[in-house]
């Protein structure tokens, strides 16, 4: 599933190539793509014509601030892609919403599995999107000090993993990039969160913001399962300096000891039994 990292990307994609531009046409072939609108027409009504101001990000979601003050925001969901190519080109299979755009080329929502979205709403004058309220802070874009970070982390029994998976506690980590911030961090990812002292809980918040940074550079994670690619359709890099995620019985990069899955609630954890405590 794209995080942070990965949406962020599309992201600095989109406000190269594509913020500006009007949108000429909506075409919509996947009803489930649009769920939140009961009638699709009213979904496409709203994009036509409108002019993309500006795409901002808040955890998983990119938000689009269109003329006339609506949003667009946008969900990838498990397995969506944002895809800009030439109209010409046939579109690939689960194109399920398609944007034409003033300068010729056309925007693509794929969704094989259809877990992700897009809707429009209209922001408060805060900015916030009523429907993403219920959102902790996103680590990259809101301010987010490590002293408000280690209280907010003292004030939870949850264990460390599921906590920084939870989206309303921070809005962007999931799967991948909470395993290896818990590894640069030297963490367990079943410590509970009150436990950590105020020096762990700062390399934590170093290590989330320094690996989420590094992921951003690589321009995100593309596993050979999945389906993440950027605007124009090129994989991430970042899965070559994995460090634990995906890297059951290798050896880890600093103690040499095998890398250990654990499985727990329907997800999993890898890590270094040597290196995390
Ligand atoms: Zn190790």
């Amino acid at each position: 599933m794209p995080e942070l990292p990965e949406v962020e990307t599309i992201r600095r994609d989109l406000r190269e190539a594509v913020v500006g531009q009007r949108i000429t046409a909506v075409a919509v072939s996947g009803l489930r793509s649009v769920r939140r609108h009961p009638d699709h027409r009213v979904f496409a009504s709203g994009l036509e014509g409108r002019t993309l101001l500006e795409v901002g990000r808040k955890g998983k979601y990119l938000l689009w601030r269109l003329d006339g003050g609506q949003a667009l925001v946008i969900h990838l969901g498990m397995s969506g892609q944002l895809l800009l190519a030439e109209e010409a080109t046939p579109p690939p299979p689960h194109a399920h919403v398609r944007l034409g755009l003033s300068g010729g080329g056309e925007l693509r929502f794929v969704d094989p599995r259809t877990f992700g979205q897009l809707f429009l709403s209209r922001p408060r004058s805060s900015g916030t999107v009523p429907e993403l309220a219920h959102l902790g802070p996103d680590p990259m874009e809101d301010r987010l000090e490590e002293d408000r970070f280690a209280s907010a982390l003292s004030r939870r029994r949850t264990m460390l993993k599921p906590l920084l998976v939870d989206q309303r506690f921070l809005a962007g980590i999931g799967n991948i990039y909470s395993d290896e911030i818990l590894f640069a961090a030297g963490l367990r990812w079943d410590r509970r969160a009150a436990s950590l002292s105020r020096e762990e809980a700062g390399t934590l918040y170093r290590a989330m913001g320094r690996t989420l940074a590094a992921a951003i550079r690589a321009r995100g994670s593309s596993l050979a399962d999945a389906q993440y690619r950027d605007l124009f359709g090129a994989p991430g890099r970042y899965q070559l300096q994995h460090r634990v995620y995906g890297r059951e019985g290798l050896p880890c990069p600093r103690c040499q000891a095998p890398v250990v899955r654990q499985r727990w609630g329907g997800r999993s954890s890898f890590w270094c039994r040597v290196c995390q405590s």
